[in-house]
């Protein structure tokens, strides 16, 4: 479903130039969990953004569907996004003045006329059906992440992206959230790229690409029950 072709990618820092992805190649299939994980600075969400349609690679192809992803104009590519991509975020993002149910109401598809079943259904699903009225300033760091995950998954989109999505949570908040997100997409069978410092819960994936240095330095099934 997404392939990557020696991807690069470099900043340019005032005259200093720095190769944040150096020639990066991949596949990742239908339905697949999988972890990026390594080092800070390693490129991870660099990486992951490319893979997602946020962020032009320098050089190298991304492929979705077989489909080059960043070939079309801006609007294809958002148009890709907003039919295949769902993001989670380090910090959820929520809107400050919505409600739970509104969050997730947001992006449902306009016109479609079972919208606030089905986000309510996902919220439901999320374990946050008693919750719907309340802004993201009532809820719990755990509980903004659940409506994030819920908005993320109301178009049951085909690819769901998640950048450190435990990063601001506690140990135990963190696992809970993770097994949430692994469940919900082995569900439907939706992708999930997840990027994580917790190497702890790698093993709720099926495979684990580990970034050193702008390049993949190991590609593999998680190790069992290291926790
Ligand atoms: P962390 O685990 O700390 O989040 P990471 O592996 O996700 O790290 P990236 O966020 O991809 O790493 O960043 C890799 C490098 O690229 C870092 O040195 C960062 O400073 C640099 N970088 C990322 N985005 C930009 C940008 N827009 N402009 C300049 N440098 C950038």
């Amino acid at each position: 479903l997404i392939s990557a072709r020696d991807v690069t990618r470099q900043f340019r820092i005032g005259r200093r130039q720095i190769d944040v992805l150096r020639g990066v190649s991949l596949e990742i299939q239908r339905g697949e969990k999988v972890f990026l994980c390594g080092p800070s600075g390693a490129g991870k969400t660099t990486l992951m953004y490319t893979l997602a349609g946020l962020e032009r690679p320098t050089s190298g192809e991304v492929l979705i569907n077989g489909k080059s992803l960043y070939r079309g104009g801006r609007k294809e590519i958002s148009r890709t996004r907003n039919q295949m991509m769902g993001y989670v975020f380090q910090n959820f993002l929520l809107m400050p003045e919505l409600s739970a149910l509104e969050n997730v109401l947001l992006p449902a598809f306009i016109g479609r006329d079972d919208r606030l079943e089905q986000a309510k259904d996902i919220l439901e699903r999320v374990g946050m059906g008693h919750r719907l009225h309340h802004l993201p300033s009532e809820l719990s760091g755990g509980e903004q992440q659940r409506v994030a995950i819920a908005r993320a998954l109301v178009n049951e989109p085909a690819i769901l992206f998640a950048d450190e999505p435990t990063g601001n949570l506690d140990s135990k908040a963190g696992a809970e959230v993770m097994e949430l997100l692994t469940h919900l997409v082995s569900e439907k069978g939706t992708t999930l790229v997840v990027v994580t410092h917790d190497e702890g819960l790698t093993h709720l994936g099926d495979r684990v690409l580990h970034l050193v240095d702008g390049q993949i330095s190991a590609d593999a099934a998680p190790t069992a029950g290291v926790l």
